[in-house]
Order: structure tokens, then sequence, then C-alpha cells
């Protein structure tokens, strides 16, 4: 731990590590990619953390995000800039899923969406290391959760996304005060305008991965899984899977946990879920390969896994294979399908990503991957209210006769 610093709280970060070479990174200091170009993952001190809280400890808190924050990597209290970050439910979906089917609910938090688990940590690293300038490439939710933090403390922010964009994230990022543009291009074009801003010194890079905090905030949903089920996990994760944050923050969160002593070697079997419209994982899944190439003419109405590729492909795929899970992809139609299920059969409105990992599970039951006993644990990224909706126009005329018998 850095002894220069005053620290008004207690974290265990210890450095940093890069995810391919290994080499060591120091913490309390700004970093991007390793020098191979790859991901760093933040490492601590679990023996320190071990002596220092009990799982019951965590337990007894108050069921937010910030309860894990031993295991978190900001060091001054001061620098948490909070929306209401609140431990999200799991949901049964009895009747589209199956007996044995939860929702995890992540379009409870603050900006609708589970990009808040990633930018609320990110956002207070970057206030705590001096950075008062940010640029992000979005399909939408990353950028609205960046601009609602980032303003929140006085970061400028400044968002690039492409232009057929939902057009309630523009909106959303540009009210919570960022400045946002469409691009004719897809995420990994604006992300090159992001890259070319920063090594001339604009602003600091905010791309997947490209900083280290986000997986940190994204690892809180393993962690919450693990509180949720009596330190036990699931038998099975569907995660829809466009950067990938989210599976390679929960995966750390398993090892961490099972470091401290607070749950054992079993593991879920991952699955990462993809459009088949846009499915560089699984094509690399499938193929053997170690590292997976851009997908061209991206096309899909789940707009947040429109990832055509990913830095952190590696860790993605090692991941889902060490569990004994597997890539899947599944087609517009059939993630419409699921979200029309579940809204009409169990009451749960799915964003279209949330609506394909409910596709991907029919299909990993109907080809043996799954069975009906095994727990599963679906994530619903964002809350299905900021996606289309199909016309609802029936008109009443109250002036004339009514037939009851017709409604
Ligand atoms: C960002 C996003 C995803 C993909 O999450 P990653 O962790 O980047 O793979 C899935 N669904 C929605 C709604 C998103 O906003």
């Amino acid at each position: 731990m850095n002894q220069n610093l005053t620290t008004d709280r207690q974290t265990f970060v210890t450095h940093l590590e890069c995810s391919i070479t290994g080499e060591r990174y120091e913490a309390d200091q700004l970093h991007r990619l390793s020098r191979a170009g790859r991901p760093l993952l933040v490492r601590y001190d679990l023996d320190a953390v071990r002596s220092a809280v009990s799982r019951d400890t965590i337990a007894a808190r108050p069921t937010d995000l910030w309860r894990w924050r031993e295991l978190l990597p900001v060091r001054h209290t001061s620098n948490i800039v909070s929306l209401g970050e609140i431990e999200t439910p799991l949901v049964p979906l009895t009747k589209s899923g199956g007996p044995n089917v939860l929702v995890k609910d992540e379009g409870r938090l603050p900006t609708g969406s589970f990009k808040a688990r990633g930018l609320v940590m990110a956002v207070a690293m970057a206030k705590e290391l001096g950075v008062t300038k940010i640029a992000m490439p979005t399909n939408g939710n990353a950028g609205a959760a960046l601009a609602a933090y980032a303003t929140r403390c006085g970061i400028e922010t400044i968002v690039f996304c492409p232009d057929d964009t939902p057009e309630i994230n523009v909106r959303e990022i540009a009210m919570q005060g960022a400045r946002v543009w469409r691009v004719n291009g897809l995420i990994d074009d604006c992300g090159a305008i992001v890259g070319k801003g920063a090594a001339e010194g604009r602003w600091f890079d905010f791309s997947t991965l490209k900083e280290p905090y986000r997986i940190e905030g994204k690892k809180t949903m393993g962690l919450e899984l693990a509180a949720q089920f009596g330190w036990k996990l699931p038998d099975a994760i569907f995660y829809p899977t466009g950067g990938g944050t989210g599976l390679i923050g929960m995966w750390k969160a398993f090892d961490e946990l099972e470091k401290l002593g607070w749950i054992g070697s079993e593991r879920p079997k991952m699955f990462a879920v993809q459009a088949s419209g846009c499915a560089p994982i699984v094509r690399a899944f499938e193929a053997g390969e170690e590292h997976a190439e851009r997908w061209e003419d991206a096309s899909t109405v789940a707009a947040g896994i429109r990832v055509p590729k990913a830095v952190g492909d590696f860790l993605i795929l090692r991941a889902v294979r060490e569990s004994g899970g597997h890539a899947l992809a599944v087609g517009d139609p059939a993630i419409l399908k699921a979200v029309d299920a579940a809204a009409k059969q169990d009451g749960l409105l799915l964003c279209p990503e949330g609506g394909a990992t409910l596709a991907a599970y029919h299909q990993a039951l109907n080809t043996g991957l799954v069975d009906e006993d095994d727990k599963v644990v679906l994530f619903n990224c964002a809350t299905g209210l900021k996606y289309p909706m199909p016309e609802a126009p029936q008109a009443l005329d109250r002036t004339r006769p009514i037939d009851f018998d017709a409604l």
C-alpha cells in the first residue's frame, strides 16, 4: 500500500497486474492498458482482507455496492460519487424461463443499467487520481452512466456513439451533462476517435477495459450473487457479452472469494451470450482460438452487445472454458420472442440483451448444455423501459356507446 497517501478508509489494493504477462504495476497511479496492450487487473492483499473483515460482517452491512469496500479499489471515501447503487434482486422467471430460472435484474441500478457498477468505480478512481476530462465510445448505456457520475463530481465528458444508438440513450447522455456525438460507424470506430484524442493528450480514454477499474465495479455482480445464494453459487450464469467486463469481473470475484475462504471451489458454468449478427466470441470459442477476430458488418437489435472486437477477448474465452460453459449465439427473432414471452407471461420487461440470455437458456436446455434442475441466473442488464416497444394504438371514444363485451 502506498504510504504517502493519507487513508481516510481502508482498501487492500497491493498492485495491478497485466492480464497476459503478469507484469506488475503500482497502485495509486493513473493506468491505461499494460505495456503489452492488454487490460490490467487489480490485486489485493486477501490475507489482510480476511483478517480485517468476515463474510458475516459484510452480510450484516446495508446491501449496497459499497458493503464490499474492502474488495474495491477506492481509497478515499470523499471520492465516492454515489447515486444509490443498490443490490439488485433475483426475480424468478417461472413461466417463460422455468422453475429454476432467476433473473438478476440490473435495470434497477442508477441510469437503468449495470454500466452504473463499472462507471461508479471508474469515475471514483479517475477523481482520486486527478483526471479532469474523460472521453468514451459507447453503444448507449455506458455513456449514460459515465455522464451521470462524471457530471456529479465535476469531470468533463465527451461521448461518441454509433449514429443508430437508441435515441433515448443519446438523449439521456446529453441530459446528464456530457457532450455527445453521433458517429457514422460502430463502437470500435468511435473508440478509434477516443484513442486518437487521448494520444494527443486531450482527454483520458475510458473505453471498456482500457482503464482498470470498471472490472472492479462489475465484479460486485459476482460478490452479490455469492451472498444472495448463501455463499454458494448458481449452476449456470448466462451473460450477454459485449466487451465482457461483467463476465471477466464475476470470474475474478469468484477467485477472490475462494481465496478468502468465503466460497468453495465450485463454479457456475459461464455462458457468454451474443447475437448471431455479432458473435466474435462464439466464433472464436467454436474454433478453439484464444483470441477473437473482429466481426464485420455487425448488426443486432441488442445494441449493448454489438461489439465487433473486445480487448479482453482472451479473458472472456478463458473464463468460459475454465468454467465448463459455452459461448452461444441467438438470432434477433429469438431475442424479441424471449422479451415478449418474459413480459407477457411473467410481467418482467427485459432489455433485448436480457432477452438474449433467456433465448440462449432455452437453446442450452434443448442441446443438453444445462438441464431443468440446474439453478440458473440470467442477466437482465438494463431496464426494458429504455427500448422500443410495440405500438398499443387502441383508443376508446367515451362520447359514444361502449361495447363492454369487446373490451
Ligand atoms: C454494456 C451492455 C452489455 C454488455 O456488457 P459487457 O460487460 O460490456 O459485455 C449488455 N447489455 C447491455 C444492456 C449493456 O448496456
